[in-house]
């Protein structure tokens, strides 16, 4: 197989090998239906129930708390299409398109607000209360503001955006698909009242999820059939993807404090070595940002063609812009935060992850830096 220096991290990431060792057990041998009750289906629905332990003690909640799903997509579809409606959502414009597009499907009948973010990304305090202070005051209300951006990787004050939201009444939600397995996560700490996950973001297998939904909280079920989930999201459960989760959350948690460094190393080389170049560019998002992200926005060039051409290097990046057959779009991230229009359309985001080396941060340094320099040279 070809070596690729994998640098796109929040798209997705590598499985761990002790998360692929888990799993074969219950692909090969022990691949019993975990409802029914006799041993062999026992073993599978034992397995469900520790995998679900194991996640509720990573993010503080309780086992009961935790509800499988097909990945954090379906996480947020199901917190938004609450068949109870809520009469109110209010969200940000720089959520993922799970939570945007599930908004707009349902706006016929939800009012959906949409806050702005500053030029780091960040939600304002102000701009919620008074958000909220503008719903009908015996309206059900939901707010659903993502714990960190996918593009930018700035991270919001989530304790401080759920307190004012419960002052309120309202519910608050966080699409935490990229912080989980990423930074801390403690769902009373937080606040939160649901929160959304992906394995395939934290190094565990694609295709499954979960939504975190605390006791009390008011939503039903998602999808109709058995009993599984305890009835809220029925389908035969994916037991070794749900086990490979938990390995995998397990792994991150255990070791967040020292990758989170290493990665915060490895980026700061990065970021040296295109300060020590002559390339002009600029750095998206917060400094409180979740370690990995680095979105970086270069004068009068184009993310589509840096991409391209970090391929043909055998590189894997990302672009905050996303191409049509037309023309390049920038995208609503980039858009909202205001980037100066000669460097939004050179956009692109590199994304590390603890398997990347500092030599690999020195290739990508360098091949961005000569594609930079020879597509300007050409304007
Ligand atoms: N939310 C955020 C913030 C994401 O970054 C992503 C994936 O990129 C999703 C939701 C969707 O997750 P999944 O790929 O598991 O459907």
């Amino acid at each position: 197989m070809k070596k690729y220096i994998y640098a796109d991290n929040a798209a997705t990431t590598a499985i761990d090998e002790n998360v692929l060792q888990s799993m074969q057990q219950y692909l090969r041998n022990e691949y019993g239906n975990a409802s029914q009750p006799y041993s062999f289906g026992r073993t599978a629905k034992k397995a469900i129930n520790d995998s679900r332990s194991v996640i509720a003690s990573c993010i503080g909640a309780k086992a009961e708390e935790i509800f499988f799903t097909s990945c954090g997509t379906e996480s947020d579809n199901w917190v938004i299409k609450n068949s109870f409606p809520y009469s109110s959502i209010i969200t940000s414009c720089i959520e993922h398109h799970a939570i945007l597009n599930a908004c707009k499907a349902v706006s016929n009948n939800t009012e959906v607000v949409k806050l702005t973010v500053d030029r780091s990304g960040l939600v304002s305090l102000r701009d919620l209360d008074e958000a909220l202070r503008n719903t009908v005051d015996d309206s059900r209300v939901l707010v659903s503001i993502m714990t960190a951006n996918n593009e930018i990787g700035t991270i919001q004050p989530i304790k401080q955006l759920a307190e004012i939201s419960h002052s309120h009444g309202a519910i608050f939600h966080t699409d935490a698909v990229q912080a989980v397995g990423h930074i801390k996560i403690n769902v009373d700490e937080m606040g939160v009242d649901m929160l959304s996950a992906s394995a395939h973001k934290f190094n565990g297998p694609k295709g499954i999820g979960f939504l975190y939904v605390r006791k009390g909280t008011a939503i039903s079920p998602f999808i109709d059939g058995g009993l599984q989930e305890n009835g809220m999201r029925a389908g035969t459960e994916n037991v070794a993807s749900i086990v490979g989760m938990a390995t995998a959350l397990k792994n991150n948690t255990n070791m967040l404090e020292a990758s989170s460094k290493y990665i915060y190393e490895l980026e700061t080389r990065l970021i040296q070595r295109l300060e020590a170049s002559d390339v002009e560019y600029i750095r998206n998002g917060s400094i409180n940002h979740i370690p990995r992200n680095i979105s970086i926005s270069f004068k009068n060039s184009d993310g589509e063609m840096i991409l391209h051409r970090m391929d043909l290097k055998g590189i894997c990046i990302s672009t905050g812009s996303a191409c049509d057959s037309v023309r390049t779009q920038i995208s609503h991230v980039i858009k909202s935060i205001c980037v100066d229009p000669d460097y939004a359309n050179g956009t692109i985001r590199i994304s590390l992850g603890k398997n990347n080396t500092f030599e690999e941060v020195d290739t990508i340094a360098k091949e961005l830096i000569g594609i930079v320099h020879s597509s300007c040279s050409h304007k």
